[in-house]
């Protein structure tokens, strides 16, 4: 183990690793994350997570290139320097083993990938993010596109990671540079010194492995990710890259916060907490508000890193955030909550404004539901915003209710697409029929729709009158 020295500021709440603007995160959540998002969406999680992490990384080097061809690296001594930079970042220890830079093919092998470590057995290989990190890094070196295949990988038992690259059939090399904020232009940065374990090439901070990650990251991954299956993509952020990444990967966390509990108030507990953030380069907390009695919390993000690369929206983006947000809440008030964002900075607001509070359950909801459960046919409902996150179910927990209105939120969205492209306007309905019976989704209003399953051999009819009933009704409580 070494010490290694990071930049940080507590002004700006940015941190900075070879001049370059970035995260701080843990590690475990990139294979819990990916896990269950492969877990929804299937196949598609692969090129998603892929041309994501190229994309970025193409595009957040402009920086750190510039400077290696304004000290006129050769391309020889520009492959060891990305080699040494990557393992710079606590995501493995890398070796190039093979390259051919005039025909632009490289062989890299990586042990302890972030990807694979925490990922349990695979039969494939799964290190989409990292083969789309060296796709983007080393297009530079050879000014060609590249494509790479990772043809081994730990999580399969082997030793190391092997990835494959050699030119894209579609050249689109020199791509479009966005500038980040040089670090010489960020005033007061102070050194935050992190333990490195050079063995396995990853950072203990806080107790946990972490690596670095480009601070644009995650608003770029929600935008590709949006692209492809809707705004249901922002719910999966929610829960899966936020809520459940934050609950499963604070063990160490939570036996501290219960342990200072018994010592400290909430108060202080939390301004501990908040002060921590900058370190990390997700930006400020102030203005936080605590009130115990109902189990809320209110605050404000300034310079939240999910806004950095979103663009301008009508609506909050910071999804990750929020579900992190919602995630430490639960643990905090040992309650499940949800924590929506107010204001933020991606439309225009100087702050993103974020308010968590513990669950209530929907109980005029949860009424009408239970009631057209009782209809002949039709085994469960549930009530789901565009998003794809849950308002209010009939769902046994076992049922997974979260994955199951994501599901629901891709298939709605994607209908909305079709029905958009078509020309056919807003959809009224979505059926999906299979052998054993079908499942119905019917738009309640702009922002939610309610979803039944029900049996074969239901009359449809009466299922069609009382999904209209409850329809109506549910317009009134929302
Ligand atoms: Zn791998
Ligand atoms: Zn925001």
């Amino acid at each position: 183990m070494e010490k290694v020295v990071l930049h940080y500021s507590s002004r700006e709440g940015e941190l900075y690793a070879d001049g370059l603007n970035s995260t701080l995160d843990q590690r475990n959540c990139e294979s819990i994350e990916q896990k269950e998002l492969e877990n929804i969406i299937g196949p598609v999680a692969k090129p998603i997570m892929y041309s994501a992490a190229k994309i970025l990384t193409s595009t957040s080097m402009a920086s750190y290139f510039r400077r290696l061809l304004d000290n006129k690296t050769g391309p020889e001594d520009m492959l060891k320097d990305i080699m040494s930079f990557l393992q710079r970042r606590g995501i493995g220890i890398f070796e190039c083993v093979n390259h051919d830079l005039k025909n632009g093919t490289f062989t890299i092998r990586v042990r302890y990938s972030f990807n694979a470590m925490a990922y349990s057995e695979s039969k494939k290989p799964i290190c989409y993010t990292l083969s789309g990190i060296l796709a983007g890094i080393l297009e530079p070196i050879v000014r060609l596109s590249l494509d790479c295949e990772e043809t081994s990988c730990s999580a399969m038992g082997h030793e190391y990671c092997e990835f494959k690259l050699k030119p894209s059939k579609r050249n689109t090399f020199p791509k479009k540079y966005f500038d980040v904020k040089p670090p010489e232009e960020i005033k007061g940065l102070s050194p935050l010194e992190v333990d490195y374990d050079n063995e396995r090439g990853l950072f203990v901070f806080e107790g946990s492995n972490s690596f670095l990650n480009f601070r644009a990251h995650d608003s770029l991954y929600q935008r590709e990710f949006e692209k492809t299956i809707g705004p249901a993509a922002r719910g999966i952020i929610y829960s899966v890259a936020g809520k459940y990444s934050a609950t499963s990967s604070m063990g160490k966390a939570r036996r501290l916060i219960i342990q200072l509990i018994g010592s400290i108030s909430m108060e202080s507990l939390a301004n501990e907490f908040a002060k921590r953030i900058p370190m990390r380069g997700y930006g400020v907390l102030e203005n936080l508000k605590i009130d115990g009695k109902n189990k809320e919390i209110t605050f404000d993000i300034r310079n939240s890193y999910n806004t950095i690369a979103y663009g301008k929206t009508k609506e909050p983006i910071c999804y990750c955030l929020s579900g992190v947000i919602a995630g430490a809440t639960s643990l905090l008030f040992n309650k499940d909550s949800e924590c929506i964002e107010l204001k933020c900075r991606a439309m225009g607001d100087k702050v993103c404004t974020f308010k968590s509070f513990a669950r209530k359950e929907e109980e005029d909801l949860n009424k009408v539901l239970i009631e057209l459960d009782r209809i002949p046919g039709i085994q469960r409902s549930m009530v789901v915003s565009n998003e794809g996150m849950i308002r209010a179910s009939t769902l046994s927990d076992e049922a997974e209710p979260n994955k199951i209105a994501s599901r629901v939120g891709i298939l709605i969205g994607s209908a909305q697409k079709v029905s958009e492209e078509f020309k056919l306007g807003k959809f009224k309905c979505v059926n999906m029929f299979s052998s054993g019976g079908f499942i119905m989704s019917v738009r309640i209003n702009s922002r939610f729709s309610l979803s039944v399953l029900v049996h074969q051999g239901a009359n449809k009819g009466m299922v069609d009158f009382a999904l209209d009933k409850a329809r109506k009704r549910i317009a009134m409580v929302l």
